[in-house]
């Protein structure tokens, strides 16, 4: 069924529902033809970008995962070490 996914795809692209009739009509028309209503406008797409604080945020906080994955991966290859060279026994 991945053709006709593709081809439902195709058809929708740049076009809407009217919320009136529930025909399909140009993404970009403000009135329906089919019913002649007035259709409210897509809206846009773009996400609204970030704040600096916010990237520092996130960065610190990516800083901080790396960090906590960094000594976990220690602590692993420690134990492991330890349990192979026979220094603990569990
Ligand atoms: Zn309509």
């Amino acid at each position: 069924m991945k053709i006709s996914e593709d081809i439902a795809k195709v058809l929708m692209a740049g076009m809407k529902i009217c919320p009136y009739c529930k025909k399909r009509i140009n993404e970009n028309a403000t009135v329906c033809p089919y019913c002649q209503k007035n259709v409210p406008l897509p809206k846009p797409k773009f996400e609204e970008p970030k704040s600096k604080e916010e990237m520092e945020k996130d960065a610190r906080f990516d800083m901080g995962c790396t960090i906590v994955v960094a000594a976990l991966f220690i602590i692993g290859f420690a134990l492991f070490y330890l349990i192979g060279e026979g220094i603990i026994d569990l």
